[in-house]
């Protein structure tokens, strides 16, 4: 699953593949959208919107390629005439410039809309931490409308932020020292936490090794994927469980039940 920084980082690598060039090649593999087709068009410019991936084509009035990598979506860019690294029948998107191939693979979603269409389809996102309008009051405010739900779920819930994903809401808990199923209101120190989800991302950004830990070589993160090593910080066996809710699919959950213990919980 994709965090905010991995689709920044692609929206800037196809940004810098594909804007101002015009396309010579247009192979949407989607059966709804796959009549469409851009050759001869120019691409104006690609922009990520939190986990989502905006490819804006034609002018103002014309067109978005909508994608979001979902679990196992990734792009690659390749040089004219290099050979793919992915098997092609993966391939849901390819557009090529006279000098470059942009390939979606295995990608989770894809839609083709109108411009004026961008606001309806990723409108209802929060504040994009990664995004020009990043706005940490706003982010506050929505984690906060919902005091009784789970930090663990608030997190994840793009319409709060736009930009974490599960590694990222394992993590934050873990440095907020939080057990995951705190509840928001309960959280000690939340402002702090939206801060430092701004900063982890900006920090991951620009480069492939994603690290919290401020480690880039050895261990990189403190819970996250540790269920067999234990707690990076005091050793503990890491606690992996699945945690989702009726409108965000299941997914692992790590935590350190020393480190972030369940206070309130454990009382009720
Ligand atoms: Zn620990």
């Amino acid at each position: 699953m994709p965090e905010g920084d991995t689709v920044w980082r692609a929206a800037r690598e196809l940004n810098a593949a594909l804007a101002g060039r015009t396309l010579t090649r247009c192979d949407i593999r989607v059966p709804k959208f796959a009549t469409v087709d851009f050759t001869g068009e120019t691409v104006q410019n690609v922009v990520a919107r939190g986990k989502h991936l905006l490819i804006r084509v034609g002018g103002d009035d014309g067109w978005t390629i909508h994608s979001h990598l979902k679990m196992e979506g990734l792009w690659h860019i390749y040089a004219k005439g290099a050979k793919w690294r992915r098997p092609a029948f993966k391939a849901r998107c390819i557009l090529e410039t006279p000098d470059a191939a942009a390939v979606g693979f295995e990608l989770g979603f894809l839609k083709v809309l109108p411009r004026s269409g961008e606001e309806e389809a990723v409108g209802y996102l929060g504040p994009d931490l990664l995004g020009p309008d990043w706005d940490p009051e706003e982010a506050l405010r929505r984690l906060s409308s919902q005091p009784d739900r789970p930090i663990g779920l608030a997190l994840l819930d793009q319409r709060n932020l736009a930009g974490i994903g599960n590694v990222y809401r394992c993590e934050l808990c873990f440095l907020a020292g939080a057990h995951p199923l705190t509840p928001v209101a309960e959280v000690k120190n939340l402002p702090r936490m939206v801060t430092l989800a701004k900063k982890l991302l900006e920090a991951n950004k620009a480069r492939s090794t994603r690290a919290t830990t401020g480690n880039l070589r050895g261990d990189t993160l403190w819970v996250y994927g540790r269920e067999h090593r234990g707690c990076l910080r005091c050793g503990t066996r890491v606690t992996l469980e699945q945690l989702g809710d009726n409108e965000l699919e299941l997914r692992d959950l790590y935590y350190c039940p020393y480190c972030q213990p369940a206070s309130t919980l454990a009382a009720e």
